[in-house]
Order: structure tokens, then sequence, then C-alpha cells
């Protein structure tokens, strides 16, 4: 009686399907409670979303929840064993600082994982503390819920709790726990280490269960794991292309930070480009570049290709005929990366229709980008708005030409200027979360407890796409670019 009480207060309806799946996949334990738990942020409209109760939640019971002090009712926290290839090395992994509570079934019946981060050591842990700093929580929070505004399929961020303990890094910071909601946690090194530890029963429930997860269309036949490699190579194809329209550099794309949902996962050292460059890398351990901006789309390939190989034991009895398809599968990923991009790309232009020589009119404003030192968000809005003197394009004598051509490609389209107008506003946005305006939001919070700042940030980036006043300040760019910027992962 109390417990159905207290689940109609919080508004939690949790569904634990995955703690359903064989015992090797993960292990059930609960969060190490915390000290002091205080609420830093909390988004409101996410929990309505998901059918959650925001008073309660916000209270300082629902704070307890949320740094895993309390257990939600129906909740089976666990954390989840994966591998990963880090780097291009092949390693054991798992939740080191996460506990899975469950899954949130909401009102419209959608499931969606609720995910501690930071709550406290696992059998996965290694050497870690199985904590998190408030810095890069807030930052995680920031960053995926502007990706979601701008449109782009991804993880979001529930609410950030302070624990009210040190965690030691290089020095003494604030520790935290913030609360991921994801479509859910399967990622290509889910399937890795099911196919080098477990079973191939056991990696066939669990490619079952992710196609009834994620892909419930798929037609229950013989050909269901052929046909999930290839949604999934669909997913991030047009996952990637995303990223590019928008300047993201993921940082660590590692197989086990490639979700198959096909939702943006793990904001570690994670940044948005502004001079155009396409070997802009953020993350100070990727030394040789590997995870440049430019080099996504390889990257994305590379780990495609790693999950085909985990499947070759479903998609046929004949090893060699298994190969090819995965093969021919996972060579399609080039294609569809490629169409997406420059679908993506006619957009931020305004252009509707297609002709042939519209990827060179692409590739030329690109390298003129590149050639001046151009910002790549700036540029693609002083186009919007044909304010060329916002741009260090203006007046050079590859900008006059280029322009000349792409003013004559809007012509021959049947749309009208008006229409290509609104199409650049839609696809090219006012603003994206800039790194020094994201820093200035995390240190008030972090050094001085200063909320405010991140709040304001936060509430501009949720129209990235609106256009008004009010972005310029979160436009201006910073007086050092920040090619020299250097993000840290792991924190
Ligand atoms: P990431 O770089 O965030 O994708 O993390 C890679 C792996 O390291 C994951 O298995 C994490 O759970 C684990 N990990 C990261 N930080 C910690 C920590 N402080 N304590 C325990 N495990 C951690
Ligand atoms: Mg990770």
């Amino acid at each position: 009686m109390t417990n159905t009480k207290a689940a109609i207060e919080t508004g939690w309806n949790l569904d634990n399907s995955y703690a359903r799946l064989p015992q090797s996949f993960f292990s059930i334990l609960n969060p190490t409670p915390v000290r002091s738990p205080k609420l830093i942020i909390f988004n409101s409209s996410l929990a309505e979303s998901l059918g959650l109760n925001t008073d309660t939640l916000q209270s300082s019971e629902g704070a307890a929840m949320l740094a895993g002090n309390r257990i939600p009712e129906g909740a089976l926290p666990l954390a989840q064993g994966y591998a990963g290839h880090q780097f291009g090395h092949f390693t054991m992994l798992g939740d080191g600082r996460a506990h899975l509570l469950g899954e949130q079934i909401t009102p419209s019946g959608e499931r969606f994982d609720i995910q501690l981060k930071g709550s406290g050591k696992t059998p996965y842990s290694r050497g870690g503390d199985g904590r998190a700093a408030l810095g890069p929580m807030l930052r995680e929070y920031i960053i995926s819920e502007a990706m979601n505004a701008l449109g782009i399929p991804t993880t979001r961020s529930l609410a950030v709790v302070a624990t009210g303990e040190s965690v030691i890094r290089e020095t003494a910071l604030p520790g935290a726990i913030l609360t991921r909601v994801a479509a859910s946690h399967i990622r290509v090194g889910t399937f890795q280490y099911v196919a080098q530890w477990g079973t191939v029963e056991e990696l066939r429930t669990l490619a079952d269960y992710t196609l009834q997860r994620h892909f419930p269309e798929v037609d229950a036949d013989e050909n269901r794991f052929l046909n999930l490699l290839q949604e999934i190579i669909k997913r991030q194809a047009a996952l990637i292309a995303k990223w590019q329209m928008v300047g993201f550099i993921h940082g660590v794309m590692n197989t086990d930070n490639t979700a198959l949902s096909g939702e943006t996962i793990d904001y570690g050292p994670c940044a948005f480009m502004d001079t155009y460059d396409p070997a802009t890398v953020f993350s100070s351990i990727d030394t040789y570049g590997r995870y440049a901006y430019g080099n996504q789309p390889n990257i994305a390939a590379w780990n495609l290709a790693r999950f085909a190989e985990t499947l070759l034991p479903l998609l046929h009895a004949d090893q060699e005929q298994a190969v090819k398809l995965a093969q021919d599968a996972v060579s399609s990923f080039t294609e569809l990366y490629h169409y997406n991009w420059l679908r993506g790309m006619r957009a931020k232009l305004g252009i509707f229709n297609e002709e042939p020589e519209d990827e060179s009119l692409i590739e030329d404003l690109l390298s003129m980008m590149q050639k001046y030192s151009a910002d790549y968000t700036n540029t693609f809005k002083a186009l919007t708005f044909d304010k060329a003197e916002d741009s260090v394009l203006v007046g050079t004598p590859e900008f006059i030409k280029w322009n000349k051509l792409w003013q004559a490609r809007l012509e021959r389209q049947r749309e009208s200027k008006e229409a290509s107008h609104q199409l650049m506003r839609d696809s090219n946005p006012a603003l994206i979360p800039r790194n020094h305006r994201v820093e200035e939001a995390l240190e008030a919070a972090v050094e001085h407890r200063d909320y405010s700042v991140m709040e304001r940030l936060l509430e501009v980036l949720s129209t990235p796409y609106s256009h008004c006043p009010e972005q310029e300040y979160y436009s201006t760019l910073p007086e050092l670019t920040n090619r020299l910027y250097r993000t840290f992962c792991g924190t």
C-alpha cells in the first residue's frame, strides 16, 4: 500500500527488462550513499515528459533518490558489463561509476533507461573511485541538452546532485551525480563483451533484445540480425552527419561510447568547433587526431565494423558467407553517410533540389572557410541572413566568385527566396554551446556556487533556431581561437 502511494507521488513507473537478461551481462548492486545530497539542477520539462512528479523529485526526498541514497519504487539497480576498443585497443570495461535504476515507462508508453552516473564503485570500477566531479557532470548536462535542442539524437540529463563529498582528481573537487536518461545503454561494446566472453545463445538473446527495444518494426525472421546491423548502420550514418552539420566533436568515439539506439552518448571531452578546420581535436588525450572532426565518419565506420564482427555467428551458418554479408553492410555506411551529409549541407545553403555540382559548391565554401579561418557556425548564420559582412570571407575574391555561383544555384530551383531563407534558418543554429561560454558557466557554478550563469546559458541554448537578439552575446567568439582549447575526460 505504501509502495503504491510512494510511486504515485514520485511518478516512477520502472520496469527492469535488462535485469531479466542473462546474469553475466550485469551486476546487481545498489549505489553507494553520499553524505549530503543537494539538487543543483533539475530538468522539469524532461521530468514531466517522463511522467515524473517534479515537486517530489525536487524535494529532499527526491534529491536522495537522484543521489542513490534512496532507491525509487520498482528500481533494481545494476551496473552493466561491456567491453570496448579505446583508441583502437580492446579492453574489458563496464559501468565503473554508474548504476542503471531501471527503465521508466512514460505516460505515452515509451521506455527510457534511468541511470545514475558517479554513484559509487562497481565490480567494473578497476582502479577508479566510482565518483564524478561537479564540473564534468554539469558539462554533460549542458551539452546533452543543447544537442537535444539542436535536434540531434542524444541521451538526456534529468538532474545533477552535489554529493557534499570531495573527489580527488589533480586536486580535491566537489563531487556530483548526474541522472542520465537514454533510449538504452546498449553499446557496440555490450556486443563485444558478450561475443568475447559469452555464448552464441547469449549473443542471440542480446541481439533479439536490441531488436525488440529499438527496432520493433524489423520482422522476426532468419534475416533479422542482418537487418539489425543495417538499421544500426543507418542510424549511425544519420547521427554522424548531424554532428558534422553543427561542428560537434565527440572526442572519445570508442566502441563503448557508441550507443546502438543511435543516440549520442558519453559527453566527456567533447566540444564544438569554432574555426572551420577538419583536423580540429579538443581532447587532451587524442594526440594523433584519431577522433578529429574530419575523421568522425571514418571512425564510425570502424566502430561499426567492430560491431559487425560480433554478429558473425548470427549472420550465417557459413562463416565465409557471414563475413561477406557483414562487409557489404559495413561498406554501405560511406554512401549512407555521404547521402545524409549532402542533404544536410544542401539545407544549410537553402537548396531544396539536387544538382550534380552541389557537392563542389559545398566543398568550395568549406575550403574558403578553412583558408580564411572562418567561424563555422557564424559563417552559415551570415549566409542565412545575407550578412556577408559578418564573415571574414567578405570581399575575398573566392567569396565573390562563390557567392555568384550560389545565388545562381538558388535561382535554378522552384522554391522562393523566402522558402530558402526559412530552410536556412531551420538548418543553421544561431548558436552552439561555445566552449568559452560553457567554461564561464561552469566556473561560476563550481567556484562560486552561482548557478545563474548556467541557467541563462541553458535557456538560450534551448532554442538554437529561434535567431533572437538575446542570442547575440552567446554567439560572440572568444578573443583567442578555441583551437588550443583542451578538454579532459574520465573526470
Ligand atoms: P568514459 O571515458 O567515461 O567512457 O569511461 C570509460 C570507462 O571508465 C567506463 O567503464 C567508466 O565506467 C570508467 N570510469 C571512468 N571514470 C571512472 C571512475 N572515476 N571510477 C570508476 N570507473 C570510471
Ligand atoms: Mg563511456
